[in-house]
């Protein structure tokens, strides 16, 4: 029997994902990739025997989510590297804690959270049976917080409600995090460790993220409790899939845009690259993002209300990044892999200066060191660290300039917490919204892809199926649920299984 082509537009997470999936299943297909390397967000680069992951990634879930879900299923052989102790974590430089993957840890803050005195249940919410439900929950963890000052109880007893249960969960994706929590308590450090929590996860403010989302996200990952990083940079995960795929007879064409999808009496026919080839398809799978997507069927071949919603959609905050080489061992967060500065300053106003064009007063900092989980990482002896801070949306000449201030502010925090580290630098580099954009092709420079917010996240994510017969959408614009490259994969894993 002939076998049904399909044609991915894209190789991120999700386009290799799904066309790996695909070609194990017995289809005939063709990733088409713009760039002349693979991998969209998770390429990573060699430089001066360093692996250097382009982003600044920690992932998860591993074999307990969807990235080793694919892997398994399509025989690959990622490997992954947990660390129990994975965070150092420092609050406004002040307050040091170890965090490992596991629940229990991440949130039994002791002295920390032991300043919870202030809980309190508003009763604003109304009576149908969804308000019904979560004021439920509301008024469970008020109680349990009164008993007991930390928040662990509170969010076992959340875990417990929210994990079996997704219409709870469904019903929480109409609030902001931020009104989820006001709900019980309006203590500051909750609400500082949640602001906090919520970008890192989402790159997302708490005050518009939904809710269940982002407890979706972290029940999710402190149940798995497999927080950790694939051996050999971001690039192994795409590059994993691709020769899974290649190894079952697919093919990956680099250095070919999709300027154009053709569509004949409502159903896809080809796409046609920059230099004029087209690709005959069955099926079209598109990983550029919906806008993108949109533009190239053209909004003639879609109905007006679904070009107006894809016009209308958001797109999460960017991370940028300063990279180091370090020619010796030179920093160590407490034998943690990984270590996050959670900004001193009142959760309100934490992340207002991405909307004001300034840097912040004290950053928000994501610095994991591939190096510590993985020897492949760095030469003998020697450590890769990346330096993650919070970043505009778009990519326009003002939106660079105040990268640039974002990058010297973080920079400077950073040695201020461990002074001296840069005089082992071999190298240094920097990303910006300008590197991010033109990596994916897109006018923005998100870091996830859409923005997890209240109208466009669960229930309220676009799907992945267009109105189109035979296209569909793949990775973080479309279908999951998740943190970054776990909900490419999940939407990998949705497409492949509804073709
Ligand atoms: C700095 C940074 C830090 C991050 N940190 C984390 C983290 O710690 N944990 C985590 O889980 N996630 C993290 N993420 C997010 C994660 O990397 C992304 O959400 C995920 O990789 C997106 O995958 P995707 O499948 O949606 O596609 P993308 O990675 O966006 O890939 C899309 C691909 O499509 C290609 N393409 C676009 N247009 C065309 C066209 N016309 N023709 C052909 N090809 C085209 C692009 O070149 C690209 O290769 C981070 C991202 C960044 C940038």
């Amino acid at each position: 029997m002939e076998r049904k082509k399909v044609v991915v537009i894209g190789s991120g997470v999700g386009g290799s994902g799904v066309a790996a999936l695909l070609q194990h299943r017995g289809y005939d297909v063709t990733v088409l990739e713009k760039n002349k390397f693979y991998g969209g967000k998770c390429h990573s680069f060699d430089r001066d025997g360093f692996t250097v992951d382009c982003g600044v990634h920690m992932y998860s879930r591993g074999p307990g989510g969807n990235l080793l879900e694919i892997n398994r299923e399509i025989g690959g052989d990622i490997k992954w590297l947990a660390k129990k102790n994975a965070v150092e974590m420092r609050i406004g430089g002040e307050y040091s804690l170890a965090a490992n993957s596991g629940l229990g840890s991440m949130l039994n803050m002791g002295r920390t959270i032991s300043m919870i005195t202030r809980g309190k249940a508003t009763g604003a919410l109304g009576r149908d049976p969804a308000t019904r439900r979560v004021k439920g929950l509301s008024n469970a963890l008020y109680r349990t917080l009164r008993m007991d000052d930390s928040l662990l109880p509170a969010l076992k007893l959340i875990s417990n409600l929210v994990s079996c249960n997704e219409v709870l969960i469904s019903d929480l994706d109409d609030m902001s995090l931020r009104d989820f929590l006001y709900t019980f308590t309006d203590n500051v450090l909750i609400n500082q460790m949640m602001a906090y929590i919520s970008m890192i996860l989402t790159c997302t403010t708490y005050d518009r993220v939904s809710a269940g989302e982002v407890l979706w996200c972290v029940i999710k990952q402190f149940t798995a409790n497999t927080l950790g990083v694939p051996e050999g940079s971001a690039r192994a995960l795409p590059g994993n899939y691709l020769r899974c795929m290649a190894r079952d007879g697919g093919r990956l064409v680099l250095g070919a845009r999709a300027d154009k999808i053709k569509v004949d009496s409502g159903k896809v026919k080809s796409v046609v690259t920059d230099d004029g080839t087209e690709y005959e398809a069955d099926y079209i799978i598109s990983n550029a993002g919906i806008q993108l997507t949109t533009a190239m069927v053209g909004e003639e071949n879609l109905p007006a209300d679904y070009v107006r919603r894809v016009k209308g959609l958001e797109y999460s905050y960017s991370f940028i990044t300063i990279k180091y080489g370090l020619s010796r061992k030179t920093l160590d967060f407490k034998g943690a892999p990984c270590f996050f500065n959670v900004p001193n300053m009142d959760p309100e106003t934490m992340y207002d200066y991405l909307k004001t064009g300034d840097a912040p007063e004290d950053p928000h900092l994501f610095v994991p060191m591939q190096s510590e989980w993985d020897d492949t990482a760095a030469p003998t002896g020697q450590q890769l660290v990346i330096i993650g801070v919070l970043g505009p949306v778009t990519a326009t000449r003002e939106d660079a300039e105040q990268c640039g201030k974002i990058l010297d502010r973080a920079d400077e925090k950073f040695e201020s917490m461990f002074p001296g580290f840069k005089k082992n630098a071999v190298w240094s580099m920097r990303t910006d919204n300008s590197y991010y954009s033109q990596l994916t092709g897109k006018p923005t420079a998100d870091c996830i892809g859409l923005a997890q917010i209240v109208e466009q996240a669960g229930v309220r994510k676009p799907g992945i199926k267009t109105p189109v017969e035979g296209l569909y959408l793949v990775g973080c614009d479309a279908g999951a649920r998740g943190v970054g490259t776990d909900q490419a994969a999940g939407s990998a894993i949705a497409v492949a299984n509804n073709i």
